[in-house]
């Protein structure tokens, strides 16, 4: 065990000595001179002493401190108590880093860790592999100088990193990238990379698919509605098959209504880039909305239509008017008639808002976020019964994704529904 630091020790060690000294001066009546001589002496053992703990700090190469004695004994022992200290803080630190570094390893996505101005300062084995890295030799490089691609230096520039940026790479067999950054830190960033080919060739497998089988239902439906047509009105008034060819019929229609709606969806969501140059006629979008409303209304609902007939947009009228009537006929048909709709387009701070207000029967809240996903339907004989698809939610909400919009859902069970939608600012027509 080392000596702790004691001043009342120092103190009268001190103290004894120059007693020590006084005495012997007593005794041989020379107390100036022996007082002068032991302080002198001190002194230079001090002097020693203190070379010795120099020489030990910057020359010596032992761990353990040289034995000091007096008061240089707890100096010495506090140093070699310090450094043990240090020491175990230093291999604590260096096994969490290990740790540390071993879990970022075993990541199944490449990860690399960027300073404030976006150089590399540690990245692990897969971001070599996915990304092209090498290590160390890429230590302190700038990553956009790495990954190679206008898009991503625009999206590291931007420093808005809410949304995952995809990389294509053309060279690798077009193997798609899923880039997401964090901050984190005092403006260190964290870049994890993640391999997402296998998951996109699904999608388009399933998209093709989708589209392959309606495109190829679409003509023997056609045949087989022309067929019941022309066996309806061959057959004998009052005879009992009428009733079943008049069932056929209806689900022959729902099936091709669907299949036409599947195919829509399949086009929009494959223009991967919609032509956002057109100007979009709003006021004759709302008349030709206005006809669909009331034929679907047959007077039996208060119908209220408000519209700026000034304020026209950018974008694709096709799916504009699909994103609109699907609104418009959905609240329609889940409301009881005698109930109101009322539809608006007119100018909000955020941009340019369409609206469908209905007393209709309203949606619980659990359903709300699942409305958009293709066949969700809170009530499948309701929308079986009112001839619905399933699909007339999905159709508008990718129809909105291509204006950057999104589709606003509130909704009071029993009291009614309102959807909306705000067309961004900068796809108003200002002229
Ligand atoms: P559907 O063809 O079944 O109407 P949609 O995708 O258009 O399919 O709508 C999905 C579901 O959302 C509907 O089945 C219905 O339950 C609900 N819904 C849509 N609009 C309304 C509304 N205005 N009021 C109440 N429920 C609605």
């Amino acid at each position: 065990m080392f000596d702790s630091y004691s001043g009342y020790r120092l103190l009268s060690r001190l103290v004894i000595f120059l007693l020590l000294c006084f005495a012997v001066g007593l005794l041989i009546n020379q107390v100036l001179w022996v007082m002068l001589i032991g302080t002198i002496g001190l002194l230079v053992w001090h002097y020693k002493q203190l070379s010795r703990l120099n020489y030990w700090l910057w020359r010596d190469k032992r761990l353990t401190p040289p034995n000091g004695s007096g008061s240089w004994e707890g100096v010495f022992n506090g140093i070699y108590r310090l450094q043990g200290k240090n020491r175990k803080r230093v291999s604590q630190l260096a096994y969490l880093l290990a740790r540390f570094r071993q879990g970022a390893e075993a990541l199944p996505d490449a990860a690399v860790v960027l300073d404030s101005e976006n150089n590399i300062l540690w990245c692990n084995k897969l971001a070599q592999l996915l990304l092209g890295l090498v290590w160390p030799q890429d230590n302190g490089q700038r990553i956009d100088n790495l990954i190679r691609h206008p898009d991503f230096s625009i999206y590291l520039k931007q420093a808005d990193f809410s949304d995952p940026f995809e990389l294509t790479d053309t060279q690798n067999d077009a193997r798609v990238l899923e880039i997401r950054i964090m901050g984190y830190g005092s403006g260190q960033l964290l870049l994890i990379a993640r391999d997402i080919t296998r998951i996109r060739q699904l999608e388009g497998m399933r998209k093709e698919f989708v589209a392959n089988v309606s495109h190829e239902l679409k003509t023997p439906l056609t045949v087989l509605q022309g067929y019941l047509e022309m066996m309806q009105g061959m057959a004998e008034p009052g005879s009992p098959s009428i009733k079943a060819m008049e069932q056929m019929q209806q689900q022959t229609h729902r099936m091709r209504s669907m299949v036409e709606q599947l195919l829509v969806l399949s086009r929009i969501e494959d223009a991967s880039a919609v032509n956002l140059e057109a100007k979009v006629n709003m006021a004759l979008l709302m008349d030709t909305l206005k006809e669909e409303a009331q034929a679907l209304a047959a007077n039996k609902y208060q119908l209220c239509f408000e519209s700026d007939a000034d304020l026209n947009i950018y974008g694709n009228e096709m799916l504009l008017r699909s994103a609109c009537s699907n609104l418009v006929s959905n609240a329609i048909r889940y409301t009881e008639p005698g109930g109101k709709v009322s539809i608006a387009w007119k100018r909000v701070p955020m941009g340019a808002q369409f609206s469908v207000t209905d007393t209709g029967e309203g949606i619980a809240p659990q359903h709300l976020t699942r409305l958009t996903e293709r066949f969700y339907r809170v009530d499948s004989a309701r929308s079986r019964q009112s001839g619905g698809t399933g699909l007339g939610l999905a159709i508008t909400k990718h129809a909105l994704s291509h204006h950057q919009s999104d589709l606003n859902i509130e909704s009071q069970l029993g009291k009614g529904s309102c959807f909306s939608f705000i067309i961004p600012i900068h796809l108003i027509d200002m002229d």
